[in-house]
């Protein structure tokens, strides 16, 4: 049985690079008939709010993720407590009592000596005098785990065959000196008890992923499969914070980007698929799979963006439309086909809409009066239908003698008041005959 989880921390809003793990998670769950787990990494409680949380599950429903077990870190303390005793029985866990200041020198001293600034491990060798010292001088210490020393290795479902060498590391703090806990131990506490089988999460994560290896070891519980995929990046390859404002799920919402073009583009971008508008994520998983996501980076174009939206709006299906179409009184197949080919965001449907119901104000330059009038004449009688367009300019090309532009541009501009727009014949049927007449000189 297939379990994931999405682990985002609530001290902020999500952001399209925050939308890749919480989706590529979503695919691979829907593949594999899994579970997927919403997690709020919530232990960092001065940065944590509720309102971000909320905001979390409100920018996964809008993607179309609806988890189907959420759970918070910062309601199984008592779990990370039980694993915390068991690596200080074992060893794995052990106190250290140095100062930022102290270990700010011990990094500079190595740097000085040409050795990498990594933690001496003097805390394992204190007596208990000297920890007894340290605890009447008030000091309260930091855990860390011993790391055992040798190479981890692991098979990445996106990178291939990985090894971190834990050699190269200093033994990581997982308890701070207030007893709270850093992300490393709850994570790998929470994936054991939660039985999480694969772990999808960021390449900014490969090397914490050999310590929880080893944590996991440690604990006697199950390693996960790993899959690091490559991180969103701006142009210039700079990465996308959390508080990059204005690429937040929420600002993307409100300037009406549609829910598909930014799960395609946080999907797709940096992996060997095109960026295709499909309609919903079901269509999305059927040619996704993790293989497909790149080693090389994953930059993003706001230009693909803007252009997926126009895409996925301009085949969107009636039905898909209709209730969207229904509270601003447009629900109508027609209006919705003749509409949507013009449409950057869903909301210009209101503006396009004016095209049919009005107001109008046609747009008639003195060289062109006559032959409107003229254009006017020659309206055919109703009903109307798409082959209305092409009678009627024919018509006016044997009366006049105009063609290409000088027979066309005149009449958008009388009948839409626009340059540019919708196309005439699905519109003009629309419109009707009195209203058009109207329009015309
Ligand atoms: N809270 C961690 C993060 O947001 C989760 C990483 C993970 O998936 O393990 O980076």
């Amino acid at each position: 049985m297939t379990t994931v989880r999405y682990a985002p921390s609530p001290t902020g809003r999500l952001h399209l690079g925050n939308a890749r793990p919480a989706l590529l998670n979503w695919l691979f769950a829907k593949a594999n008939a899994g579970t997927y787990i919403l997690r709020l990494d919530d232990t960092d409680t001065a940065r944590s709010t509720e309102e971000f949380a909320r905001g979390i599950e409100t920018d996964l429903a809008w993607l179309g993720i609806a988890p189907d077990l959420k759970v918070r870190q910062s309601d199984r303390t008592a779990l990370y407590d039980a694993a915390r005793d068991r690596l200080i029985a074992s060893g794995r866990l052990y106190p250290a009592y140095e100062t930022e200041e102290e270990l700010d020198t011990k990094r500079a001293r190595a740097r000085l000596l040409g050795r990498p600034p990594i933690y001496d491990r003097a805390a394992l060798n204190l007596t208990p005098e000297q920890r007894a010292k340290y605890e009447a001088e008030g000091r309260r210490p930091h855990w860390r785990f011993r790391l055992d020393g040798r190479p981890v290795a692991f098979d990445d479902l996106i990178k291939g065959p990985q090894t971190v060498n834990t050699v190269s590391m200093s033994d990581p703090v997982l308890v701070r000196a207030d007893g709270s806990y850093l992300y490393t131990l709850p994570s790998v506490v929470d994936d054991i008890d939660l039985g999480i089988t694969h772990v999808i999460r960021g390449e900014d994560h490969v090397s914490n992923t050999g310590t929880q290896i080893e944590i996991f070891e440690a604990l006697g519980g199950n390693v996960p499969a790993f899959a690091h995929h490559n991180l969103l990046t701006g142009a210039e390859g700079e990465g996308l914070s959390k508080r990059l404002g204005s690429l937040s799920l929420a600002e993307l919402r409100e300037a009406g980007y549609e829910p598909m073009a930014v799960a395609i583009v946080a999907v797709l971008t940096g992996t060997s698929l095109a960026l295709e508008p499909y309609p919903d994520l079901a269509a999305l998983q059927q040619v996704f799979a993790l293989s497909a996501v790149s080693h090389g980076s994953a930059r993003f174009d706001p230009a693909e963006l803007s252009s997926l939206n126009s895409r996925i709006l301009h085949q969107m299906p009636y039905e898909t439309a209709r209730p969207r179409l229904e509270p601003l009184g447009l629900a109508s197949e027609a209006l919705w086909l003749a509409l949507r080919g013009n449409l950057s965001v869903f909301s210009d449907i209101a503006g396009l809409a004016t095209l049919v119901t009005g107001p109008v104000t046609p747009v008639i330059a003195d060289e062109d009066r006559e032959f409107l009038v003229q254009a006017g004449e020659l309206l055919p009688p109703e009903p109307w239908d798409e082959t209305t367009w092409s009678k009627w300019t024919d018509a006016l090309k044997a009366a006049t003698g105009r063609k290409g532009r000088a027979l066309f541009h005149p009449l958008r501009l009388a009948l839409t008041g626009r340059e540019q727009g919708p196309e005439l014949k699905s519109l003009l049927p629309l419109v009707g005959r009195t209203a058009c007449l109207a329009r015309l000189p």
